[in-house]
């Protein structure tokens, strides 16, 4: 079991199927929460995102714990400002009108004045060229104020998005993307200067709860450079052993009903179903997908790669979709661009 918790837990109670095992989850004693490998106040922090639910899983909040992280982090930023007099900047480009493109950054922008980071922007219009674009990266990579450049993607088709991405400094790579930043997180021995921020996330909820990594299995469901790669990345180096299940793979379900830790990036709505999950394990769901609910306001609801209800009957503690593994991305791109502003700092830029 992943040991999130030392409680006895409904799932590992006497068998009762359905209404019967919820009863039997709410009516068992559960100890206090036994928080392995964490620190006094993650451990407060710990007992107080991690809600009992009506299932027998608890739910990791990732709204409330990415809330303490930006707490920690504009705490950081006063204590940054009083030694060195100066500010960590965030610089974040725009290519285009895409609408969700526009309230990413809005949203990012936002976040970073709520904990005292400065934030930088250049909106350029969707014919701009190739150079352009590199040019303003260039200016951003040369301005001292500036700690952390984002490019937000996509970017209009005329444009090689790699090329852009590999013209931000590795100093200043807070999405973590820069091959460099990649490949040394693949390397025994070597620290990136960034994680990708989703990722990252994603094994600070598993911290942030007490989650056991060392020595258990782990399931990492897709592959993708920004998520499913970087994430099998940090669960082997928190000595976890894992295995990347990807669209060829045979027998995805049995690979995942053995593991203790389940991590499910696929994009594909509740593809991991109830018996994916082996009892006691941790699940993040980092998927978001769009589904047809006529019932709903907007005729939609998100759900994630995980079927919740299901799972939730047998993990021991689980991500929901939203309030999940979302709110922890932006947290974790202001603690990317809080880390690069302190190397700075102490480096006497
Ligand atoms: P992606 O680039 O489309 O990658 C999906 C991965 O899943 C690929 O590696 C693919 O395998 C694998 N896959 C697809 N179908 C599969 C199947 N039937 N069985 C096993 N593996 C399968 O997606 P992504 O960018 O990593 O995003 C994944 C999900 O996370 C999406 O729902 C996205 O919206 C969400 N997301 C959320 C956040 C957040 O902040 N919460 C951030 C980023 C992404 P192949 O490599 O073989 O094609």
């Amino acid at each position: 079991m992943a040991a999130c918790l030392a409680a006895p837990r409904a799932s590992l109670l006497p068998q009762a199927p359905g209404k019967q095992a919820q009863a039997a989850a709410a009516l068992a004693p559960r100890a206090r929460p036994r928080v392995l490998a964490a620190r006094p106040q993650q451990r407060a922090a710990a007992r107080r995102a991690m809600t009992v639910t009506a299932m027998a899983a608890k739910l990791i909040d990732g709204k409330a714990i990415a809330e303490d992280i930006r707490k920690e982090l504009k705490a950081e930023v006063e204590v940054l400002k009083a030694k060195y007099g100066k500010t960590p900047g965030l610089a974040v480009v725009l290519v285009g009108e895409r609408k969700d493109s526009q309230t990413y950054v809005r949203n990012k922008k936002k976040a970073c004045e709520e904990v005292g980071i400065v934030s930088y922007g250049t909106d350029l219009p969707e014919t701009a060229s190739e150079e352009e674009v590199l040019k303003v990266v260039a200016d951003y990579n040369a301005d001292p104020s500036v700690h952390g450049i984002l490019v937000q993607l996509p970017l209009p088709k005329h444009i090689d998005e790699q090329r852009v991405l590999d013209a931000i400094s590795i100093e200043k790579d807070v999405d973590g993307f820069h091959p460099l930043n990649i490949g040394a997180l693949a390397m025994r021995g070597r620290d990136p200067l960034f994680v990708p921020c989703t990722p990252k996330g994603c094994l600070e909820l598993l911290k942030r709860s007490g989650v056991q990594l060392s020595g258990k299995r782990a399931a990492v469901v897709g592959r993708s450079n920004i998520v499913g790669m970087p994430a099998a990345l940090l669960l082997q180096r928190e000595d976890a052993t894992v295995t990347v299940i990807h669209s060829r793979t045979p027998d995805a379900q049995r690979i995942c009903a053995e593991a203790d830790i389940i991590i499910a990036a696929c994009g594909k709505a509740e593809m991991v179903e109830g018996d994916w999950v082996k009892e006691g394990a941790a699940v993040i769901d980092v998927g978001i997908n769009a589904v047809d609910d006529p019932s709903a306001k907007r005729g939609y609801r998100l759900v994630g790669d995980v079927n919740f209800a299901q799972a939730a009957e047998r993990a021991e503690c689980i991500t929901p979709v939203p309030g999940g593994v979302g709110p922890m991305t932006i947290a974790m791109l202001l603690r990317n661009c809080v880390d690069g502003a302190t190397r700075a700092f102490a480096a006497g830029h």
